[in-house]
């Protein structure tokens, strides 16, 4: 099986990945690939928006990009640590879903 090195469009993350799986994700979110971590986010960011009309994978991916990137633009806190966060909160707390119509 071929491996392949691909770094995650959110947060940069290097990954050694099969060419399989590596397609598998692309095909997954518009042609890019995602590390397990912000795949997982934009998965669950679908779900919870998933509501909304016109919400879909393309939308998740610009919100948790722009995630990724304010988390890297401070060294302080860790991309990972941010994001178990995020999705701690956002699975526990039900007053974050007011925008069901
Ligand atoms: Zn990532």
């Amino acid at each position: 099986m071929d491996i392949e090195s691909v770094k995650c469009e959110c947060c940069g993350l290097k990954e050694d990945c099969t060419q399989d799986y590596i397609s598998d994700v692309k095909a997954n979110f518009e042609g890019k690939w995602l590390c397990g971590l912000c795949a997982e986010a934009v998965r669950d960011e679908v779900s919870k928006g998933g509501k909304k009309k016109n919400y879909g994978v393309e939308e998740a991916l610009k919100a948790h990009m722009s995630f990724c990137r304010k988390f890297k633009s401070n060294p302080a806190v860790r991309v990972s640590d941010g994001m178990k966060q995020m999705l701690r909160r956002r699975s526990g707390d039900s007053s974050s879903s007011k925008k069901q119509v």
